[in-house]
């Protein structure tokens, strides 16, 4: 990773231009993932979030140093961990055999990962745990089935994978777990360019402003072990990222917690889509934002006719473009913003926070 490159993604963090793609916690689909990053990678955005597993940081490296070549570009590679026993990683799953004969299915219709097919359950392999199809069950079919992660397992491969980011997911009243995930992370020596901390209000019954103490908790300890950090504010778990309400709810959340977060530049996630940009007022707003099922919807029907073809989409000028140019419909709007931050300080009130680099 180029100095230059780790210049031109902490910039973005600081002038409010930060984008990250999350790539799908527990996608084993590598060709796609491997498209997926290098298209994304091309159009410039800053991070890709993966799921920690070698062959998938593998596929997505790989990608990512061809579009360093052609480009010059290369985005940080994250990795997620959670701190809890809820799971960070998720499938859907149903028993086929339970489906009426006569069901419309619906749920083969929303998956933009195509891993319903028409008869059968879920395709392990192709469903990266985006949530959409859950609600559309008329029987209530499909469920979340969880992945998780230990801490033990976490760090050696913490340590195979080299990552330049982590992002923990937290929750309210784990900051004890919290210290202890970070004291064993920063123990392994790993040169972390960021490390990011994933929480949101649904499910757990809090304040903006309670979630805001728990954030201010997070921050000490990531001071005390000398790390930087993002904040991801997840407006809602598992949202598929849903049309116009999904946005609003993430928008919302940003909303209340900017004049109560520590210091740090605040991402937006969890219902992030194409409407995200028109609830945030100009000049101002988070400083960044991930894309999740959004990004990999709106290049699904490239990124399977590259496998159909048993080709990379590198490969398929045609089929490159179109991706591209879909794809650049989503970020550019994010890229070409800025909207530096004013932070606060708990006992001077908004003051300016200077991120050292
Ligand atoms: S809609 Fe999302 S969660 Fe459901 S099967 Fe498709 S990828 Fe998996
Ligand atoms: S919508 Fe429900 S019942 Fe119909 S095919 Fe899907 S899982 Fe089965």
């Amino acid at each position: 990773m180029s100095e230059h490159n780790s210049r031109y993604n902490s910039e973005a963090l600081r002038k409010g231009k930060w984008v990250k793609l999350i790539c799908g916690a527990s996608n084993q689909d590598l060709p796609s993932i491997a498209d997926l990053c290098a298209i994304y990678a091309t159009i410039g955005v800053h991070c890709i979030d993966l799921a920690a597993d070698a062959a998938v940081i593998h596929a997505a490296r790989e990608a990512l140093d061809w579009v360093h070549i052609q480009s010059g570009k290369k985005p940080w590679i994250m990795v997620s961990l959670s701190d809890g026993e809820d799971a960070h990683f998720r499938k859907a799953w149903f028993d086929p055999a339970k489906c009426p004969i006569n069901c419309s299915r619906p749920c083969q219709r929303i998956c933009p990962a195509k891993a319903i097919s028409s008869y059968g359950g879920i395709n392990e392999k192709r469903c990266y745990g985006c949530g959409r199809c859950i609600s559309t069950c008329p029987l209530g079919l499909i469920t979340e089935e969880d992945r998780r992660l230990t801490l033990k397992e976490f760090l050696p491969l913490l340590k195979k994978l080299k990552p330049d980011a982590v992002e923990i997911h937290t929750a309210p009243g784990r900051s004890k777990a919290f210290e202890q995930t970070i004291k064993e992370i920063t123990s392994n020596d790993l040169p972390l360019k960021r490390l990011s901390v994933s929480c949101g209000l649904e499910g757990y019954g809090i304040s903006a402003e309670q979630l805001a103490q728990e954030l201010w908790l997070r921050y000490q300890s990531l001071r005390k072990h000398g790390h930087k950090p993002l904040w991801q504010l997840d407006g809602r778990k598992m949202s598929g990222d849903l049309g116009l309400g999904a946005a609003k709810v993430a928008v919302a959340l940003w909303k209340k917690i900017r004049p109560l977060a520590p210091p740090g530049p605040l991402q937006l996630a969890g219902g992030t889509n194409e409407s995200t940009i028109k609830q945030i007022p100009k000049g101002h707003g988070p400083e960044g934002i991930a894309f999740g099922g959004m990004a990999r919807q709106i290049i699904q029907p490239w990124l399977l006719e590259a496998q159909t073809r048993q080709i990379s989409l590198r490969e398929w000028p045609e089929g490159w473009q179109a991706a591209l140019s879909a794809a650049n419909e989503l970020i550019s709007p994010w890229l070409s913003r800025d909207s530096s931050y004013p932070v606060n300080d708990p006992k001077k009130g908004h003051t300016k926070f200077v991120m050292t680099n």
